[in-house]
């Protein structure tokens, strides 16, 4: 059986873990790995490794880190497929998906290329007689990452090229359960040139996570994951002293008014609540129809549910894979056994399906309720499989006091050709990324990603320009050089004279 190992100073690391965990392929069910569980002591070792590489990156001038970034670019670009085929392997989501998350990832690294000039100053000449004013950004030291299983590859580059572009050392603690994409993304950027102990990988659970949130050398954390591990991170983290932003759940919603292209409307609903089998934090979750979309919008998303190829991942025309594990893949059923009991009216049944051949794998196919109201939990919970609810409205108003009452916020879309209500809900709507006629507003890279509410902890968004300010610290320098005026001693204080 393979081990997947810590990578600590662009080598593996050579002591025998003392606790190991699986890694499933969840289209066969079968385990394909064994990965390290970290104990302290092996955090503690990647952590000074990381603290021992720190003040050269730091020196290590901006031009040649972001030479090092268009390399990295350059190798992820090229190893696409090695990558996509990885993450599929274990994670089980569609090669084109698979594919689709790397780009987006790429898509952090290109903007991190530009580091020279993200970590410009502000110069100010002359602010009072002979005085001037000017900001410098410096890296924060070690800085850490805690990421969810969904996106392996993508949400870790959303940290590091930043973090590290802007001369910081970096800690990754990857999901345990799709640990290998991760990995091979590091070793990539070692070939691209970056030096030893700026980059290491620490496989583990809540004893790897815990030990980085209490570390003294780690001076921020950057976390991604569910809701209530996202409070934890960010209150333990803070109270030690640490900067945090922790991105966590979602219950997205989309609302369809009746006059909206239903087509449109209706290709959306079932890409982004069927995507990656749900298990997306911008996942399309709720439909809210307006009226009477509803009537006309569930027949036609059924007819495209029906058409789904519902298939490993690394199957050609596969367009939806299993679930990450069978405990997950079991809870998302029984969210459907809840549903029924609650009332809702169950119009596609995802439970009991599986692939010839592949009975053993974690799956459940695409799934669909109508009549579900805010106080069922099936509405409440974030599911995160391939379960669409759709909750029927009356008004626009009330349509928009569904999502405004969620205590989550981290996308929405409305479909409409009214240009006056998409304008109406995108300025009301309590959701940090908004979709007008697209369901999954992911920003690119040169943006900053976010949720509100219960989907986003901290000041900070992540990646674009908040994952610059994230990373560094803001120095102000206020100089004079000497000049023939010698002021003499003077307790008042300094004003622009
Ligand atoms: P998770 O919270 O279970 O795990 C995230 C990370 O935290 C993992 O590295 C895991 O090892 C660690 N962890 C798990 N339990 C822990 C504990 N008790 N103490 C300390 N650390 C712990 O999340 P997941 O299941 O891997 O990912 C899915 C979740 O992530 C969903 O809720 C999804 O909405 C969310 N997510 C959010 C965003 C966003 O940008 N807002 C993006 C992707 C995923």
């Amino acid at each position: 059986m393979d081990l997947i190992r810590h990578w600590i100073d662009n080598q593996e690391y050579d002591a025998l873990p003392e606790r190991r965990g699986e890694v499933y392929n969840p289209a066969t069910g079968l385990v394909r790995a064994e990965v390290a569980l970290a104990s302290v002591s092996e955090v503690d070792a990647g952590v000074a490794s990381a603290a021992d590489a720190f003040p050269g990156w730091r020196d290590t001038p901006v031009t040649r880190r972001a030479k090092i970034m268009f390399k990295f670019r350059d190798l992820v670009e090229a190893h696409m497929d090695d990558l996509a085929k990885l993450l599929t392997a274990e994670h089980g989501k569609t090669l084109d998906d698979a594919r689709g998350e790397v780009t987006r990832g790429l898509e952090v690294i290109e903007f991190a290329t530009g580091m020279p000039h993200l970590i410009k100053g502000d110069f100010s000449e002359q602010v009072s007689s002979g005085v001037d004013t000017y900001t410098i950004r410096q890296p924060l030291g070690v800085v850490a990452g805690i990421t969810p299983f969904n996106f392996p590859a993508m949400v870790p580059m959303w940290m590091y090229p930043i973090a590290i572009a802007a001369g910081n050392a970096f800690v990754l603690k990857p999901s345990e359960k799709d640990p290998s994409v991760a990995l091979l993304a590091a070793e990539l950027f070692a070939e691209a040139g970056l030096p030893p102990g700026v980059l290491n990988v620490i496989h583990g659970d809540k004893v790897a996570v815990d030990r980085l949130l209490e570390h003294p050398d780690v001076k921020a954390i950057s976390f991604v994951g569910s809701t209530p591990v996202a409070q934890y991170v960010y209150s333990t983290g803070t109270a030690n002293g640490k900067r945090v932003q922790a991105l966590a759940g979602a219950k997205n919603h989309m609302i369809v008014l009746p006059d909206a292209d239903m087509e449109l409307a209706a290709d959306a609903a079932v890409s982004a609540a069927y995507g990656s089998a749900g298990e997306r934090c911008m996942a399309i979750s709720v439909v809210v129809a307006v009226g009477d979309a509803g009537d006309k919008l569930i027949p036609m998303i059924q007819e495209r549910m029906e058409k789904l190829s519902i298939a490993p991942g690394d199957s050609p025309g596969a367009e939806m894979g299993p679930l990450i594990t069978r405990d997950h893949r079991d809870k998302v059923a029984g969210y459907v056994d809840t549903g029924l009991e609650e009332g809702a009216t169950l119009v596609a049944d995802g439970r009991g399906f599986s692939p010839e051949g592949f009975e053993d794998g974690f799956w459940i196919g695409a799934t669909l309720f109508d009549d579900v109201t805010p106080d069922m939990k099936i509405y409440q919970d974030e599911i995160f499989g391939p379960v669409l609810s759709v909750v029927r409205s009356d008004s626009f108003e009330d349509a928009i006091k569904v999502i405004n009452d969620n205590p989550w916020g981290n996308g929405t879309a409305v479909f409409t050709n009214d240009g006056g209500a998409a304008r109406k809900f995108q300025n009301e709507i309590e959701v940090g990324m908004v979709g007008v006629n697209l369901p999954i507003p992911v920003p690119l890279g040169f943006y900053s990603f976010g949720g509100w509410k219960a989907s986003n902890f901290g000041d900070h968004d992540i990646y674009g320009p908040d994952g610059v300010s994230f990373y560094t610290r803001q120095k102000v320098v206020i100089s004079r050089w000497p000049d023939p005026i010698h002021r003499g001693v003077d307790l008042g204080f300094p004003t622009n004279k």
